[in-house]
């Protein structure tokens, strides 16, 4: 059975290919790098969320000092 590397779209061998369904291990560890790096990405994302948060805190606080005048 042929297969295309999901990494350099070369076309390759599903049997005795131990880095199926990649070409080589090269491209291989190419894809686990790229998943890797959107796992950073979304840690990433998660600090900013925190961030707003607390602009919001901030926010609600000016508005309950005006209620109070
Ligand atoms: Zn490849």
């Amino acid at each position: 059975m042929e297969v295309v590397c999901p990494t350099c779209k070369k076309k390759t061998t599903w049997e005795e290919n131990p880095w199926r369904p990649f070409c080589s291990e090269r491209c291989k560890l190419f894809d686990l790098g790229k998943w890797a790096s959107e796992e950073y990405k979304i840690e990433g994302k998660k600090e900013e969320e925190e961030d707003e948060g607390g602009q919001k805190e901030e926010k609600s606080s000016k508005k309950s000092s005006l209620e109070d005048q």
